[in-house]
């Protein structure tokens, strides 16, 4: 096994030799990292249903980190967040309309109440919130989808929860569809085939293959998400966005679609091993551009992007520490007095960066 990373060298401030000698030196002495929050060894990342992006992008994740890790499937985002405060899994990746439900004990999460260790390592790829129907079905707006068959999703999926504000903001209950499926993200693409639902929704990263099976064998399409309940959503929580799907990612007569969405966020305890954390973080960041080339959704990833969107809860201590050995982070909106408290053994952590935006490196 290869030990993990604890740091860039083309990044380290000159005033932290010493530190990073002990640091290694401990690492060396303790053996095989212990990544998970209890006393395994094995970086556990909980993705989602195998037909999405997010476990693709935890299997990118364990290949980069050339450590044991295991990319395991899951029902979703809201599934993912409770894993991590259960403690059962290292790290999940989870929307960030979630994330900050999450963190603040609201919608799904309110029986539950606020998770207070909840940590967001950074943010990935846009996730807009797509409507697929069938092309027959006569659906052609939202508006259109009372009383049809709709699959909202599995109970722990992310679209799930994305679909009840939206429902809320709608002013509609799951009672406007005829029925309500709670199908998987992996069997909805077949059941729309089959006819047994018109419509499907899915918040993921694009271009996506169940939905491409969809449209391609199935006669189906994507529809626009817009309208007032939209614009209201979006002008007042900042972790949700105006999306486009572009042109032609479906086919050459796909249009332009425009809709909502969420960005993927990479989320952890404040209990995961902040080595675990910075070792994920380095294995992204130290060559950015071999990690975006592992999929077309990760385009518009910047480093700027990554630590300043869609994180409601704040920064882990690891991935702290890697933005402050690159230069990038400031005070910035998730850096919230709550994190500072959080702040572990003072001698591990560099000095307080002055109050600056963040910057993108050079390279
Ligand atoms: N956003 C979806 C969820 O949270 C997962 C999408 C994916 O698997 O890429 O459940």
């Amino acid at each position: 096994m290869q030990p993990h990373r604890t740091a860039s060298p083309r990044a380290m401030p000159p005033s932290r030799p010493r530190l990073r000698l002990i640091l290694l030196l401990l690492a060396a002495l303790a053996g095989p990292p212990a990544f998970a929050q209890g006393d395994v060894s094995t970086m556990v990342i909980a993705t989602a249903s195998p037909a999405g992006v997010y476990h693709a992008t935890g299997r990118t994740l364990c290949r980069l980190l050339e450590a044991p890790c295991e990319a395991r499937t899951s029902d979703g985002s809201a599934a993912n967040l409770e894993a991590v405060r259960a403690g059962e899994v290292t790290v999940a990746l989870a929307q960030s309309d979630l994330q900050h439900y999450a963190v603040t004990g609201t919608r799904g999460f309110a029986d539950a109440g606020p998770d207070p260790a909840l940590r967001s390592v950074m943010s990935l790829h846009g996730e807009p919130f797509t409507l697929v129907v069938r092309r027959r079905s006569g659906i052609r707006a939202f508006d259109d989808l009372q009383g049809h068959a709709v699959n909202v999703g599995n109970p722990g999926s992310g679209q799930r929860g994305t679909m009840m504000t939206l429902l809320e903001a709608w002013g509609w209950t799951l009672d406007a569809f005829r029925p309500a499926y709670a199908l998987p993200a992996d069997q909805q693409s077949l059941e729309l085939c089959h006819g047994k639902i018109d419509a499907m929704v899915y918040t993921v990263g694009h271009p996506n293959p169940s939905i491409e099976q969809a449209v391609r064998l199935c006669d189906a399409r994507l529809v626009d998400v817009t309208g007032p309940a939209v614009d209201r959503l979006v002008a007042e929580a900042p972790f949700l966005t105006r999306a486009t799907i572009p042109a032609g990612l479906y086919g050459d007569d796909q249009p332009a679609v425009e809709t909502f969405g969420v960005r993927a966020t990479l989320v952890a305890s404040a209990d995961t091993d902040p080595e675990a954390v910075y070792a994920l973080v380095a294995a992204v960041f130290d060559d950015l551009e071999a990690f975006k080339s592992r999929h077309p959704a990760y385009s518009d990833l910047t480093p700027e992007r990554m630590i300043g969107e869609g994180l409601s809860a704040p920064l882990h201590e690891g991935a702290k520490r890697y933005y402050r050995e690159r230069g990038w982070l400031a005070d910035a909106p998730m850096d919230d007095p709550a994190n500072e408290a959080e702040e572990p053994d003072a001698a591990d952590e560099p000095p307080a960066e002055p109050e600056e935006p963040p910057t993108v490196p050079d390279n």
